[in-house]
């Protein structure tokens, strides 16, 4: 049985208590690993480690910090076929997918802020000849970068990487659900020669790890990517001790299709936001809402895109879905979609599990799912379940989409599917969401604001604004 280990300090070591947790593979619904189930002790030898480490590595320079970014890249890119079974074996994600969005995205984004550090500037304001003020940016301390399972070595490198090429050091938490790849990626930290405690990697359970984490004194600024209980939870934590927060949260993004829209195009969008990781993204769209104009028409043919999706074994190339991450998962989302059943909504497609054959027969399989007929308001429309599901929902003009899109508590992403760019900007600028996408699904820029409104957030990431959470500013004013 292969075992997991911390990274702490520079090196692989044991939890403290010596207790492991299962990890299991979810296409198969077996354990094939085990995972420290750390605690606060394990915590408190970490930040410890990064706090020493933090004395030199905050004074090193930007070059130097770029470099050693750079060299983890090339590193794990080296690694990168080991790393696309992993991801695939521990997240139940085809390993076609881990290959097109997170392997690559992991390499960039260390690349994009090893060059982000480079570029960076910080403000200067004049006093028309009194004084002149600049403006510092500098490390904050040792960082808490706590990230969730649907993309792990993604949304790990998302955080780490400006945190560390700002000068903090980190403490990293990724999912106890998905620990292999941030496990290989402290093989490849040592690999590269990063000195020693200024990346340090606890695994283990959420409550277990994360509140000694979030709550130690020693640690003054917090990134957390998951869900939004979670979040409200870290930051009843956080906001008495005063420190800096960033929370990527969930969302229930909707994604809406106008009459004049490019039909072929939005359907295929609308399929692949809808279950794309088996709909285990952040930014799914799992709302569709649908021009009554052309709703049966656009029914009938999504229904017929979703149908040809070949779910099976994540490991072979023609399977477009793999397993959902773990069997409670599995589990709620079968529950959510009997609840639709239960509260009038008709199942078109899918609703079950779908069993594979052989070693895969125990496997977390679902089938997409879309369901029509329920309400705007009602749980299911209102509430993220996070799995291959599609509630189908018809509207007449745009006062009326706006009012449903905006009807949750959540504000991450929409997208906006229509040929008149007027109509397009319009609603945009009505649609409570960080992220708005018109005529597209999921293209990211590296440089742009990331992040939710209400439930779905607090702050922003990406590009500079990732480079402005990770430094504190300090004004100096000088008298001329
Ligand atoms: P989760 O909140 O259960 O867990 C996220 C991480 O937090 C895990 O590492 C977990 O171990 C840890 N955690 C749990 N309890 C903790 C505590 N008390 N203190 C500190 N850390 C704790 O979320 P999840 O189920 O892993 O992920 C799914 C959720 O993440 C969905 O809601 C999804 O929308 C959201 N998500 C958001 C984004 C975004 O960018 N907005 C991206 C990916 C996923």
């Amino acid at each position: 049985m292969k075992k997991i280990l911390n990274y702490i300090d520079g090196e692989l070591i044991e939890p403290i208590n010596g207790e492991y947790l299962d990890n299991f593979n979810p296409s198969t619904g077996k354990v094939y690993s085990v995972v420290p189930d750390s605690d606060h002790d394990d915590i408190n030898k970490a930040v410890k480690a990064a706090q020493i480490a933090y004395n030199e590595w905050s004074q090193t320079s930007k070059e130097y910090r770029s470099e050693m970014l750079l060299k983890l890249a090339n590193i794990l890119e080296l690694h990168t076929q080991e790393f696309i079974e992993a991801e695939s074996k521990d997240n139940g994600k085809p390993e076609t997918l881990a290959a097109k969005v997170d392997l690559p995205r992991a390499l960039t984004n260390l690349r994009f802020f090893a060059s982000a550090i480079l570029h960076d500037s910080s403000e200067m304001h004049d006093m028309d000849g009194e004084a002149i003020n600049y403006t510092l940016r500098q490390p904050i301390g040792v960082a808490a970068c706590i990230s969730a399972w649907n993309l792990p070595i993604y949304l790990l490198t998302w955080k780490i990487a400006p945190a560390l090429a700002t000068g903090n050091t980190v403490v990293a938490k990724p999912s106890e659900i998905t620990p292999m790849t941030a496990y290989l990626f402290s093989k490849v930290c040592i690999e590269a020669g990063l000195p020693k405690g200024v990346l340090n990697i606890v695994h283990g359970a959420g409550k277990k790890v994360g509140d000694p984490l979030t709550s130690h004194p020693d640690v003054p600024v917090v990134s957390f990517t998951g869900g939004t209980a979670t979040g409200q939870h870290i930051s009843s934590i956080t906001s008495p001790m005063f420190k800096k927060l960033s929370l990527e949260l969930g969302g229930k993004n909707p994604n809406i299709i106008f009459d004049d829209a490019d039909f072929e195009k939005s359907v295929s969008f609308a399929s692949r936001a809808a279950f794309t990781n088996q709909g285990q993204i952040c930014l799914c769209g799992s709302r569709l809402f649908i021009h009554e104009k052309i709703y049966e028409k656009f029914k009938k043919a999504l229904i017929q895109k979703a149908s040809k999706l070949n779910i099976g074994n994540p490991r072979s190339a023609d399977s477009n879905l793999g397993a959902v991450v773990s069997k409670d998962h599995m589990n709620k989302i079968l529950s959510k979609i009997k609840e639709a059943e239960k509260l009038g909504g008709k199942i078109l497609l899918g609703g079950t599990r779908k069993i594979l054959q052989g070693d895969l027969k125990e496997g977390y399989y679902i089938n997409p799912t879309i369901i029509e007929g329920l309400d705007y308001k009602c749980s299911i429309n209102q509430e993220e379940i996070f799995g291959p599901v599609v509630s189908i929902i018809p509207f007449k003009d745009e006062e009326q989409v706006i009012t449903m899109a905006n009807s949750t508590k959540y504000g991450l992403s929409a997208s906006i599917f229509t040929e008149n760019i007027s109509k397009a900007h319009r609603v945009a600028a009505k649609i409570d969401s960080g992220v708005i996408w018109i005529n597209t699904w999921l293209l990211r820029d590296l440089r742009i604001p990331f992040g939710g409104m209400k439930h779905s957030g607090i702050g922003r990431e990406g590009g500079f604004n990732s480079l402005r959470f990770f430094t504190e500013p300090k004004n100096i004013c000088i008298k001329l």
